[in-house]
């Protein structure tokens, strides 16, 4: 199984915040989690000589904006892994996000929304957090945000850094993934991490999802992953093993088990929900 570095083996800087734990993931690349929602989302601030880029806002509980002022002077760069809302509830903070070309994304986010009432994001249950409430979880949406589209190929300038914007469709049809060649960085947004893979939701389409995989599993073997859910870094060659459990579920290799309205598959150290 691919090796994977959990955030108990990285240094936790000492920023004092309610929400979010920063943690060094690599040199200029911060972790920036967020360990009282279910969802444990990771958001990336990676930093270059002239400016920094943000992958993602997070959930929007937070104050992103605040946190980033206190990892950095530089210009920051906001860029969207892709829309849905926990990646993205703290956009408005910043004014703009970057986002993959795709027009009814775009227009989601710079509507803004909010998810239904009963959905299990909005529960007590998806809370582990103990302390004093700023935010109230009936009310939370993903606010307005200004949208600049981004298209496959694009490169962001750092100074010291540039990264490359890798269309990933799948999980989400706006999915992007950033390549920084020159360390064999690869920050993978939801389209790859280790726990369950949604090719489920709308959007989501799974035979794209495999494809996608299938292309990254050759050319990014040798990559270090940094992955926006659950735990940070994943050695590259679990793109070849979530590649071939795709392969292997589409060509009805594999029996997973129907859960309510989708079936799980299991594999070692990840699961694929369809
Ligand atoms: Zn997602």
């Amino acid at each position: 199984m691919a090796r994977l570095t959990r955030f108990s083996e990285l240094p936790l800087l000492p920023i004092e915040d309610p929400w979010f734990r920063c943690y060094r993931a690599a040199e200029g690349v911060t972790a920036i989690f967020e360990p009282f929602h279910f969802q444990e989302v990771i958001s990336y601030l990676i930093e270059g000589s002239e400016r920094c880029l943000l992958l993602d806002s997070g959930m929007g509980i937070g104050d992103m904006k605040h946190l980033v002022g206190q990892l950095t002077d530089k210009e920051v760069i906001l860029c969207n892994s892709h829309s849905h809302f926990d990646h993205t509830g703290g956009n408005w903070q910043f004014g703009e996000a970057r986002l993959l070309d795709v027009p009814e994304c775009r227009a989601l986010l710079e509507a803004g929304y909010s998810l239904p009432e009963e959905d299990e994001n909005r529960s007590e249950e998806a809370l582990r957090f103990t302390g004093e409430r700023w935010f109230d979880l009936k009310s939370w949406s993903v606010r307005p945000c200004r949208v600049i589209p981004i298209h496959e190929g694009d490169l962001f300038d750092l100074g010291d850094r540039t990264l490359r914007v890798i269309a990933t469709p799948g999980h989400a049809q706006d999915a992007i993934m950033l390549a920084d060649d020159t360390r064999r960085q690869l920050f993978t947004g939801d389209t790859v991490y280790p726990a369950p893979l949604y090719a489920q939701l709308e959007g989501s389409r799974p035979e794209v999802y495999a494809a996608t995989v299938s292309g990254l599993a050759e050319k990014y073997r040798e990559y270090t992953l940094f992955c926006s859910h659950n735990d940070p870094i994943w050695e590259g060659a679990a793109l070849c093993e979530i590649s071939e459990a795709f392969s292997r579920i589409l060509s009805g290799r594999e029996t997973g088990s129907y859960e309510g309205s989708h079936t799980v598959y299991r594999f070692d150290g990840f699961s694929v929900i369809l």
